[in-house]
């Protein structure tokens, strides 16, 4: 068996976290630095050097040796330049281990090679690294060794965010401002500071690594880009919840190890809906800290599953025709006193502040519903919203039959008299205890679902980083705050005034308010027709970031500049344009290099059966009609390759951004779907033995 895990005593243990400052730094030092963390306060050098000198000691006696700024530039994933600690050798040629406060609060990577959507020409390298003490450094134990990892922020020289971190801090602040001013409203003085709490589900799909290694789609796009149906895929419902594999039990239980030792806190886990699927959730933690987090569990489950001979798929839609993955981002606002602006208590009709909140909520999404739906968009996340499983592309929220209930007698009458409430769950066995249920069933097809004490987004992609959604959420409600603020805070008689407010905006936004089948086509038509967006793909979400609407709204929160803003959009048509050309363009290498050759083959062992058959003077027509069959699906598939080779190479000539991403978006995708149409009839038709790759079955099921 195993050997015993005390989480207590391994929790937190490689992170540099208030505890550890608390008992390192001089008492003078730490107070300090908890004034920079809670109330911006500029931090000095003098006090960094101290910090910087702890940090480094302790670093070192977890057995690291380098140090690196660990940022997010906009390619989705983290960024690091490693350093070590040595200086340069004295006359004995010893060597020092030193970190200055500088090298702590600053760091300068060359940053040409980071996507910077215009904001800075490649000869204009400078790109700065800024600590951000909001969420606690932490040493990282890999086949690198052990290093220590500072959070930080990315900017170029002249100021602007190339990060997704540094938008989401200023989101993060103008919530705080604005929940205060709402709260102050009620009446509450004692909360100093509102932060959004998240919670992100992050789904994944693991395969065999030596079967992931014999797939070049898999390596170069993170899908399949081929593939025919396996016999049996997700229809039994048998992986979901069901019981883990020994293999994948003891790949989550290194996972879970690893996650707490960096303060992690890896909760939940279990299978998902298709074979090979599976979840972790960790438990919720400020918005900055679970955004970093995020991006720990996506990399401690890559190189986990590399140590057990797994390869971990994050994309969003590794294969076709099952479930893909998404990464449920659960969003509440919180007091530094503990109050949950979304929990609505027993009796939510009474709880005018929290129906003035949920209210404000209702017209954020309304208004915004463009933003959110372009803060999850990714290539990837193509291929699931709209697609008929979680979730639609277009934004709606579930609020549930106990608050739909009481929103409708708000709107109706004008006032509310009562709450619907859970009752008991009757199961019809005597000797099962009472068990009082919910107010409210769930809704799995909503993308935007209260669910108790937080709203759960559900459009999020599991590859995506988690930055912008809430970036987007925490200042779409901080702007809807503002907006009741400004209109309460000259009210003359507020019980009055608050009331007529959340009637108005429940009434101008109920059309966001949906509780039915979000997969049903009738909704598409029912949301047309109350003129909600549904924006199918990238390509046409993220003419979102550079409206007017979201110019004003961001520049009004210094969240985002509008140059920011443009440079944002050119980033992403980028990715677009450069994700797609790379799918074409391994799809050309599959089919000209592996399929055709292996079908050519094939056809040759075919042809010669059909020769020995009549030879030895018996009938050999159903091998002819084989071949024959074949060989048609072979001319299908020379014709579509060069039909993909062509529009891939004319693609040279396209102007680069919007219409470049636009172009393989039209014209490239569905002559790559051409060219896998008689791949996978061929593939079902094909020796195995001479197919060149592992097939789906052998992927989902042989893990
Ligand atoms: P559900 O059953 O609604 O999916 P879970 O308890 O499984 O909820 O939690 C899902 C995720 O939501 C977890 O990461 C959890 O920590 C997080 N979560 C729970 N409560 C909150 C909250 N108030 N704010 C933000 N996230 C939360
Ligand atoms: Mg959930």
């Amino acid at each position: 068996m195993s050997e015993f895990i005390n989480v207590s005593e391994i929790f937190g243990s490689n992170v540099f976290n208030d505890a550890v400052m608390q008992e390192r730094l001089p008492k003078k030092v730490y107070r300090e630095l908890k004034k920079t963390i809670e109330e911006g306060k500029e931090l000095d050098l003098a006090t960094a050097d101290v910090i910087a000198h702890e940090m480094k000691e302790w670093a070192i006696e977890k057995g690291a040796t380098h140090y690196t700024h660990w940022f997010q530039p906009l390619t989705g994933v983290t960024a690091e330049k490693h350093d070590s600690f040595i200086s340069a050798p004295d006359e004995n040629g010893k060597v020092l281990m030193s970190f200055s406060g500088k090298e702590l609060i600053k760091g300068e990577p060359d940053a040409s090679s980071f996507p910077s959507g215009g904001l800075r020409a490649t000869f204009e390298a400078r790109g700065y690294t800024a600590w951000d003490c909001t969420s606690p450094a932490f040493v990282r134990q890999d086949a690198a060794g052990a290093t220590l990892c500072i959070p930080t922020a990315f900017c170029s020289y002249t100021g602007e965010a190339l990060d997704q971190k540094t938008p989401l801090l200023r989101s993060m602040e103008a919530i705080n401002t604005q929940s205060l001013r709402l709260l102050r409203l009620f009446g509450n003085t004692s909360s100093k500071k509102v932060t959004p709490s998240v919670g992100p589900e992050q789904e994944y799909f693991l395969v065999d690594k030596a079967k992931y290694l014999m797939r070049k789609d898999l390596i170069y796009t993170g899908r399949t880009l081929f593939g025919a149906m396996p016999p049996k895929g997700q229809e039994l419902d048998d992986h979901y919840f069901g019981n883990i594999r020994q293999r994948i039990a003891a790949f989550m239980k290194e996972v879970n190890e690893e996650l707490w030792k960096l303060g992690v806190t890896a909760k939940t886990q279990h299978n998902e809906v298709a074979p090979a699927q599976h979840e972790l959730a960790p438990i919720y933690a400020e918005a900055n800290v679970a955004v970093d987090h995020n991006q720990i569990v996506m990399k401690t489950l890559k190189m986990v599953a590399c140590r057990h001979g797994l390869h971990c798929l994050l994309h969003e839609k590794p294969f076709a025709g099952v479930n893909g993955s998404g990464k449920h981002n659960n969003w509440s606002i919180t007091t530094d006193d503990g109050i949950n602006l979304l929990e609505p208590g027993v009796t939510p009709h009474e709880n005018v502040q929290f129906l003035l909140v949920l209210a404000c909520i209702l017209k954020a999404v309304d208004t915004h519903a463009d933003l959110l739906r372009e803060s999850a968009a990714d290539v990837g996340n193509d291929h699931r919203l709209g697609a008929n499983e979680a979730p639609p592309a277009i934004i709606s929220i579930f609020l549930g039959e106990q608050l739909e209930d009481v929103v409708e007698q708000l709107i109706s009458t004008g006032s509310a008299t009562h709450s619907l409430s859970g009752g008991k769950l009757q199961t019809g066995v005597r000797t099962l205890p009472d068990v009082t249920k919910d107010a409210t069933d769930r809704n799995r097809t909503s993308p935007f679902a209260f669910t108790g004490n937080k709203f759960e987004f559900r459009m999020v992609g599991s590859k995506d980083s988690i930055a912008s959604p809430n970036t987007v959420l925490n200042t779409i409600v901080a702007d809807a705050f503002a907006e009741a603020c400004d209109v309460l805070e000259q009210a003359e008689a507020f019980d009055t005034a608050v009331h007529d407010l959340i009637k108005q905006y429940l009434t101008e936004h109920q059309r966001i308010i949906f509780n039915g089948n979000g997969y049903a086509d009738a909704w598409v038509k029912e949301a047309e027709r109350r003129g909600l967006p549904n924006i199918k793909s990238m390509v046409d979400a993220i003419p979102a970031l550079t409206t007017e609407k979201a110019v004003t709204l961001f520049e009004k929160y210094g969240v985002f500049t509008e140059k920011e803003l443009k440079s944002r959009a050119e980033i992403q048509y980028e990715a677009y344009a450069k994700a797609i050309h790379i799918e074409a363009k391994t799809m050309i290498d599959m089919a000209g290099k592996q399929i055709i050759p292996a079908v050519v083959k094939y056809t040759k062992v075919l042809a010669d059966t059909v020769n020995a058959v009549l030879a030895a003077g018996a009938e050999a027509n159903v091998q002819l009609e084989l071949l024959h069959e074949t060989s048609g699906l072979l001319a299908d598939t020379k014709a579509a390759l060069e039909k993909l080779t062509k529009l891939e190479r004319q693609s040279e000539q396209v102007e680069e951004g919007e219409a470049l991403a636009r172009y393989f978006h039209d014209t490239v995708i569905p002559a790559m779907a051409q060219l896998r149409e008689p791949v996978d009839k061929l593939e079902m038709m094909v020796d195995k033995e001479m197919w060149p790759m592992p097939s789906y079955g052998d992927l989902m099921f042989e893990v």
